[in-house]
């Protein structure tokens, strides 16, 4: 929609480019800035023009080897990162992808940073990012770097851990966490619903075991276990999340309910021994489609296997309805 009341976009090429004045925001893809009025917005910085580098590997002292992702990089780009070998988590990113309502219309414009920065609970690139361990670096106003796990940076229903005039730069993943083993249920009311509750799972390298909640509450929430936890530990741990988000997409309830079900679930499936190598190598073989190719019948069985929604023994919704 035309934002009447923005009156400049700027298309910085260089960091100290990089400045809001009161009532600028930075632009990403622009796909939910535009879709909704925006008060008091009176000029944007388009961080696209920056030209960011999509994807490239690095290392981190911290983390070690990484993945640097763009704030930038589209999702449609993300979508086409090949796999190592042995990137157990790489369906991740399709499944995840695929959990945006309307996905495949937005894919090729919407921002990595921007869904993230965005910080809603049915951010499913926040669920990818935090479910992976990626580290948010932020540009700070001074001219320096900060970092801090994306699973803290979106702290509540559109609300993120940025100041006023910092951008999010990258988000870093830890290639430890791409050779993790992975699972993922989600579930909305509709079939072609925004996400009621998304829920992932990491079986670390080490052993570790991490449950991530997103779109069921109102921030990312991590349960996290040195090893594989026994089915008490993990219902008393997901019985104590008390930021259940409620909306018309899903009462809080039901949320926690099918948050409850969908990790024990990956407990079980997580526990059980890892499938060979070939068939979770990353290498293309387990995907069901092409990368980058939509979805296009969310009741197909190969949507319903990307999404998680809605499986045989998962109702669509409470109750039955549709
Ligand atoms: C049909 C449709 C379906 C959608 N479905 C979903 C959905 O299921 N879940 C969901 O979460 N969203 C959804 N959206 C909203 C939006 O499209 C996505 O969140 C998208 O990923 C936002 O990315 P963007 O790059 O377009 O962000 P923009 O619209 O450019 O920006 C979003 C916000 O983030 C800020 N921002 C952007 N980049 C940065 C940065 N690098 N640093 C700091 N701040 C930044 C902007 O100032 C703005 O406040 C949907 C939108 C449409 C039109």
């Amino acid at each position: 929609m035309d934002l009447t009341t923005v009156r400049e976009i700027r298309t910085p090429s260089r960091r100290d480019e990089v400045v809001f004045a009161p009532g600028e925001r930075p632009l990403g893809g622009g796909t939910w800035l535009f879709s909704e009025r925006q008060p008091g917005l009176t000029g944007l910085v388009d961080l696209t023009s920056l030209g960011w580098t999509p994807i490239e590997r690095g290392t981190d002292a911290v983390s070690g080897d990484v993945v640097g992702i763009a704030a930038t990089c589209t999702i449609a780009e993300l979508l086409r990162l090949p796999a190592d070998d042995d990137w157990a988590a790489h369906p991740l990113i399709d499944q995840c992808a695929n959990s945006l309502l309307a996905s495949f219309k937005i894919w090729n414009v919407a921002t990595v940073g921007g869904n993230v920065a965005l910080g809603l609970p049915a951010g499913a690139m926040t669920s990818l990012m935090a479910t992976l361990d990626a580290t948010a670096v932020v540009w700070t106003t001074d001219g320096g770097e900060r970092r801090l796990p994306v699973a803290t940076f979106v702290t509540g229903v559109v609300q993120n851990a940025l100041e006023p005039g910092e951008v999010l730069r990258t988000l870093e993943v830890p290639l430890d966490s791409l050779r993790s083993r992975t699972g993922f249920r989600r579930i909305s009311l509709s079939p072609l619903g925004r996400s009621g509750t998304l829920v992932t799972a990491r079986l670390g390298l080490d052993g570790e075991f991490v449950v991530t909640i997103t779109a069921g509450t109102t921030r990312p929430v991590q349960l996290r276990f040195d090893e594989l936890p026994g089915e008490r530990a993990l219902a008393e741990a997901v019985a104590g999340v008390d930021c259940w988000y409620s909306d018309p997409h899903g009462a809080p309830d039901w949320r926690r309910a099918m948050s409850a079900r969908f990790a024990d679930e990956l407990r079980v499936e997580l526990g059980r021994p890892a499938p060979a190598p070939s068939a979770t190598a990353g290498t293309g073989a387990e995907r069901t489609r092409p990368h980058g190719e939509p979805t296009h019948d969310p009741r197909s069985p190969a949507a319903r296997a990307l999404t998680g929604t809605p499986s045989p023994t998962t109702p669509t919704s409470p109750g039955g309805a549709p």
